[in-house]
């Protein structure tokens, strides 16, 4: 994630910010141009160039700081109130939770919130999100659900997961002790919100990228057969564990349960290296490592457009290994655990590589 500052009073805002709390101005983040917009407090539009955009719908109810195109200034329909229009991020959800229960909302925001960053890294990649008009069944979507109570006083369940597209997530993740216990129950060193919406369009992408496509030999011969029974391997893994030795060769425990999912893991930790290398570069974090600076600033792709636009992974790799372990020593010295609990293997490297090419083949 880039750093960001207040376009009026040129103090550091930060992505999530609605407000600047320097000089007050209302803040909005624009997608398409990667910059934080400034208007005058209770305004609720800005204006740029000619342009006017207008706040996201759900700006009030989850502070959605993100903007919507509102047309030319002057035009018709700039000065048409957009209520109902929803931002690129929120309009990809299509079930919210019952905002009935008081704790719905709160999670609703914190999910929405890492969602966005999602959609940051997204728009970054270049990767397509489909079209939720023209082909609603192959756009990715999201629903966000809670657990119910059956009449009988049995609980209906909401599994996080993906499937065609669609992916569900478990409301009760943003609420930090029930994330921590599942966390603990699964032997996990690492379970976050922004975690689950990266490995969960890993599935997707995988139906978009790779499914019947020039890739899906390499990708068999670097993460295995996917024609694999996927309710036994899940049930085996549930019931084995992962087995010895498995971090040699798998980003974690869980990757080792089905081809599918160690796909969805190493994609996950993709986007971890290049938004992680791409925060490290804005904060000046480089050379953290030996004393010596591994970011290749000047490697292809990466001088013109940062980590997200490198055209290899192999400078990608190279800084983030020796980030990784200073942040740790960093964490280690305040008693926190671990900032990155991961060793990356060659194996790894080489599937992460692979996911690296798979988001910048052309297409
Ligand atoms: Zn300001
Ligand atoms: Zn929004
Ligand atoms: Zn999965």
């Amino acid at each position: 994630m880039r750093r960001f500052s207040c376009p009026t009073c040129a103090n550091e805002v930060h992505f999530r910010n609605s407000h600047c709390i320097t000089c007050g101005s209302e803040l909005g983040y624009l997608s398409e141009s990667d910059r934080i917009m400034a208007a005058p407090s209770g305004s609720g539009r800005w204006e740029d160039e000619g342009a006017v955009w207008h706040a996201c719908a759900n700006r009030q109810a989850i502070g959605c700081n993100w903007l919507v195109e509102g047309g030319r200034l002057g035009a018709a329909e700039a000065d048409v109130p957009l209520a109902g229009s929803l931002c690129l991020s929120c309009r990809h959800t299509l079930v919210i939770p019952d905002l009935s229960r008081p704790e719905n909302a709160e999670r609703w925001a914190m999910l929405e919130e890492a969602k966005r960053r999602l959609f940051y890294s997204l728009v970054k990649f270049r990767l397509d999100v489909g079209d939720l008009q023209a082909g609603p069944d192959t756009a990715l979507r999201f629903e966000f659900k809670a657990d119910e109570l059956s009449a009988d006083g049995s609980k209906r369940r909401v599994l996080t997961g993906h499937e065609n597209g669609l992916i569900t997530i478990n409301v009760a993740e943003a609420d930090d002790p029930t994330r921590e216990k599942h966390r603990k129950a699964m032997g996990e060193p690492y379970r976050t919100l922004i975690g689950h919406f990266r490995h969960e369009i890993g599935h997707y992408y995988w139906d978009r990228l790779v499914a019947d496509g020039p890739a899906l030999a390499e990708c068999r011969r670097l993460f295995g057969d996917e024609r694999a029974d996927y309710a036994d391997a899940l049930a085996r893994h549930y019931d084995e564990g992962a087995p010895p030795q498995w971090q040699a060769t798998h980003v974690s425990a869980y990757a080792c349960a089905h081809p599918w999912e160690d796909f969805a893991e190493t994609w996950a930790h993709y986007f971890h290296i290049v938004d992680g290398l791409e925060t490290a570069g804005w904060y000046g974090l480089e050379g953290l490592g030996q004393g010596v600076d591994p970011m290749d600033r000047a490697a292809p792709g990466w001088a013109e457009a940062g980590p997200y636009g490198a055209d290899e992974f192999t400078p990608l790799a190279k800084a983030w290994v020796p980030l990784t372990v200073a942040m740790n020593a960093m964490n280690r010295s305040i008693g926190l655990s671990d900032f990155y609990p991961f060793v990356l293997s060659d194996v790894i490297l080489g599937k992460l590589a692979f996911i690296h090419r798979l988001i910048h083949a052309p297409r």
